[in-house]
């Protein structure tokens, strides 16, 4: 998490802000399509066993790329090559970053553009370039870089200065930079990729501003912004801390959903800002930091000397604590997305409660379904490890259970 609560209503995993875009024109509304009248469920289903299968595979290949090369001696010797750069660690530690991260980028580049441009322009979700892909993928990339150069280096600096201890500054700063980029990131980064607009219709601005004071939220502004330009998939967000907080809802949920459907699905965002729940991520975020770093920490001292490194801050080994450290994300995502789930369910219980109009969130969700092709049903097992949002089904069903009770 980058510390934004990105929410999508989908009930497919939450991506990244669709990293994409580029620096903008107006957002042209003629981009969006209205939303499919039928929604199609086994295209759904096979579009997300293929995103699940690709995903995997890229988790599987990364993993064996950074086993074959720490085991092989390749990493070391990519360090050597490093070494002839510069005296300095710090330095040497970038530039080899750089060179194992480029050739793991290349490795898993065929399965990054399947699964991230080619099965969203078979499937229609997106309206996307493949150099226009490339060059949002870019943008990503660097602004990823912009963020992890400062941690890792400060975790390298912290290998080096506080021994078998060095997990807990690096946890520290990695909470630090979360909650930082929580609040930065609706400022500096969102804009690299979209345009930002106050909401044009002044109905809907009212609407939602005055949903906004009966619950005495102090609110920036509501804000648009050009999704369609590279997807059909619709999404709302609630982003920042504190007092910058602002609404955005993409152009692409404003153009096909009524005034009352997208007050609805406001209203479930709201719900997330007043039950505190980013608060409770950050929370459990920061837990899961130190637990998850303090762990990789003990398991990469012991596994270190097996795979002939002599201490902790040889830079040919540190591939083995990221991978250390990807393998403890994977296993407590579960744990994560079941928090999220019940967030979820809260926030729809709230919005409902909030706005008096079950059924018209009951139609938004359906139609987010059909316009971002959710599966309405996935496999049980399936989104108790993988979905941060409920299937839209339980999510739909509850919903008019609890329109029916007393
Ligand atoms: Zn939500």
């Amino acid at each position: 998490m980058v510390g934004e609560r990105v929410v999508n209503q989908s009930g497919q995993p939450d991506r990244a802000p669709a990293v994409v875009s580029t620096a903008s024109l107006s957002p042209s509304p003629a981009a969006a399509p209205p939303p499919d009248a039928i929604y199609d469920a086994p295209l759904a289903r096979r579009y997300h066993r293929g995103q699940r299968l690709l995903s995997m595979g890229r988790a599987l290949l990364a993993a064996a790329f950074t086993l074959a090369m720490v085991l092989t001696g390749y990493s070391t010797s990519l360090e050597t090559v490093a070494r002839r750069v510069s005296q300095s660690d710090y330095i040497v530690l970038l530039v080899f970053l750089l060179l194992f991260g480029a050739l793991e980028g290349l490795l898993t580049f065929p399965l990054r553009v399947v699964s991230s441009h080619v099965l969203d322009r078979r499937y229609r979700l997106s309206n996307q370039s493949f150099g226009a892909w490339l060059w949002e993928s870019s943008k990503g990339a660097l602004v990823g870089a912009g963020v992890g150069i400062p941690l890792v280096l400060g975790l390298y600096g912290s290998l080096k200065a506080f021994g078998a201890l060095w997990w807990a500054p690096v946890g520290g700063l990695v909470f630090l930079f979360t909650v930082a980029l929580a609040r930065l990131a609706p400022i500096l980064i969102f804009p690299l990729f979209y345009t930002f607009e106050p909401v044009n219709d002044k109905g809907l601005r009212e609407r939602l501003t005055a949903l906004c004071e009966r619950v005495g939220m102090p609110i920036q502004g509501v804000f648009v912004f050009n999704m369609s330009k590279t997807t059909k998939k619709a999404n709302a967000a609630f982003t920042g801390l504190g007092r910058s907080k602002r609404i955005i809802l993409a152009d692409t949920l404003v153009a096909n959903f009524t005034d009352e459907e997208i007050e609805t699905v406001f209203a479930h965002e709201l719900g997330h800002s007043k039950l505190g729940h980013l608060g409770v991520l950050l929370l459990a975020g920061f837990l899961s930091t130190f637990v998850g770093l303090a762990a990789c920490a003990v398991a990469f001292d012991a596994l270190l000397p097996l795979v002939g490194f002599p201490d902790r801050t040889a830079i040919a080994g540190l591939p083995l604590l990221g991978l250390l450290l990807s393998v403890y994300s994977v296993v407590t995502s579960p744990l994560v997305n079941m928090l999220s789930r019940s967030q979820e369910l809260a926030a729809d219980r709230y919005g409902v409660r909030l706005t008096g109009r079950p059924q018209d969130f009951v139609n938004a969700l359906r139609k987010l379904a059909s316009v971002n092709l959710a599966e309405l049903q996935p496999p049980r097992l399936i989104e108790a490890l993988f979905h941060s949002h409920p299937s839209l089904e339980r999510r739909i069903q509850l919903i008019e259970r609890s329109d029916q009770a007393p």
